[in-house]
């Protein structure tokens, strides 16, 4: 087992992934304190059909994709993927469900679920938003998906009562 393969299993296993899942390579950007962990599925992998979850032969892969994961140390850390597509009988060509993320998000779970929380909690949107090193359109994004999430009636006061503050000091 080399160093290579070692990491990417490390990083695998943070991550939470699982068979076909792989961490192919994880590159360190030291001058823009970036971590790049780039994770595939081997060649002839079948994965689940997105629709009715049979296992599929792969058709091709989308063009790369990048989720930002939660830091690691100081490090942004993203995640680079070209997700595949699977060819279903019964539903054609699809993109293959990602477990790190759902369809559309440029964020992983565990980020979103994090970035919830900083912004349930943090003194103000401004100061959330400065934790998180986002931008504006993406404090927004995190707003709409906390307001699906959650449902209890007392953390969506608060919430709201955040979003009245943040509307009237940053929109007025
Ligand atoms: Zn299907």
């Amino acid at each position: 087992m080399d160093t290579t393969s070692t990491l990417g299993q490390h990083y695998a296993q943070i991550l939470g992934l699982e068979e076909p899942w792989v961490v192919t390579g994880v590159e360190l950007d030291t001058d823009g304190q970036k971590l790049i962990i780039r994770v595939s599925t081997p060649k002839r992998t079948k994965l689940p059909c997105p629709e009715c979850k049979k296992l599929c032969a792969k058709e091709d892969h989308r063009e790369e994709r990048t989720w930002r994961h939660l830091d690691t140390m100081q490090f942004e850390t993203l995640i680079k993927c070209r997700i595949p597509r699977v060819n279903c009988g019964e539903h054609g060509i699809l993109s293959a469900d990602v477990p790190w993320s759902d369809s559309f998000s440029r964020f992983t779970l565990l980020f979103e679920r994090f970035a919830i929380d900083v912004l349930l909690v943090a003194r103000s949107i401004k100061s959330a938003k400065g934790l998180l090193r986002i931008s504006w359109d993406q404090v927004h994004e995190f707003c709409g998906i906390a307001v699906i999430i959650i449902k209890h009636k007392s953390f969506l006061s608060l919430l709201r009562n955040k979003l009245a503050k943040f509307i009237k000091i940053e929109w007025s």
